[in-house]
């Protein structure tokens, strides 16, 4: 990965890709104090890059970054890497960090970092889409809202999903399916949120213990100018299988099903999971790829920061 061509936007300089170093002492490094985004480009547009620069600020606040750049400017500054790159349809990395001026665990304010590095892409899992992800258990939990700041996207609380989905691979799965912290209830996927659906309506955990994501609140929004019924409730680990279907999504995974979690496999085929799911994809692409505007999900956004 890191020798690739291209460029990448480093603490506002473009530097060769293979250039795009920093020091081995970086308290990001170290204590896990780093922020990041992952932003789709669509057709050369990024996709809500604005919601996706706010959610970065907010997360940078959170973990003591002060970055010297304004929502507004991020936005300007990946927009024109973006185009500096002549993407198609590319996946954009954002990344910030505390740098080495001090080891210690409180670091120093203002010593941060800041990289957009960004590729050709345009699908996570492209075999899901017909096949359905499959999904393991993890064995570790999405930490209490009381023990992590969950809405912020830092690279720490990634150790968790990245074992986590070691875990599932090493089972057979695709990917991880959290639990809650009570150990008893659905949170989301180490990268993605969940809904169920039943009887024609949705069913999503609260976003107490998962990560409100963009795409969540799009589907939510596109949900409900759909007609399509939305309930936000804690699901048991032990009723996952009383749903005609389930769906993934986020920025990486778009809306794909879920084919299996653990023993259990949904029907891919069933009609009311397709009368529901066929629309909201549709829906979603026309977002993504049309021009069609948001239905009113970026208050929800803004809110949550
Ligand atoms: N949950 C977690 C833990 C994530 O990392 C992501 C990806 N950002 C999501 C959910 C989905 O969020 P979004 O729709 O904003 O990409």
């Amino acid at each position: 990965l890191h020798l690739r061509d291209g460029a990448i936007w480093l603490d506002g300089r473009h530097v060769a890709w293979p250039e795009a170093r920093r020091h081995v002492l970086s308290h990001g490094l170290h204590y896990g104090t780093a922020a990041f985004e992952g932003v789709r480009v669509y057709d050369g547009r990024p996709f809500k890059l604005r919601e996706h620069c706010e959610r970065l600020a907010y997360s940078c606040r959170t973990v003591g970054i002060a970055l010297p750049y304004g929502v507004d400017q991020l936005v300007a500054e990946i927009e024109a890497y973006a185009e500096a790159c002549r993407f198609g349809d590319a996946y954009i990395r954002p990344i910030a960090w505390r740098g080495a001026d001090a080891l210690g665990i409180v670091g120093r304010s203002g010593d941060c970092h800041l990289a957009v590095a960004g590729w050709e892409w345009s699908g996570t899992h492209p075999d899901a889409a017909e096949a359905g992800l499959s999904l393991g258990l993890g064995p570790w939990r999405r930490p209490a809202p009381t023990m992590w700041p969950l809405q912020a996207k830092l690279s720490g609380l990634y150790a968790i999903g990245s074992m986590n989905t070691a875990a599932a691979r090493a089972e057979g799965f695709d990917d991880a399916l959290v639990c809650a912290p009570d150990g008893e209830h659905v949170a989301e996927l180490t990268g993605a949120n969940i809904f169920f659906v039943r009887d024609g309506g949705l069913v999503t955990p609260p976003a107490d213990s998962a990560l409100d994501g963009l795409t969540r609140q799009e589907i939510v929004a596109l949900a409900s100018a759909l007609s399509i019924r939305v309930e936000i409730a804690k699901v048991p680990l032990a009723g996952v299988a009383a749903f005609d279907g389930a769906f993934a999504t986020g920025t990486a995974y778009e809306v794909v099903p879920v084919g299996r979690i653990g023993a259990h496999r949904y029907d891919l085929g069933s009609r009311d999971l397709r009368r529901v799911l066929g629309p909201l994809r549709d829906a979603y692409r026309e977002r993504t790829r049309g021009r069609m505007s948001s239905p009113g999900c970026s208050a929800a956004s803004r809110a949550s920061f």
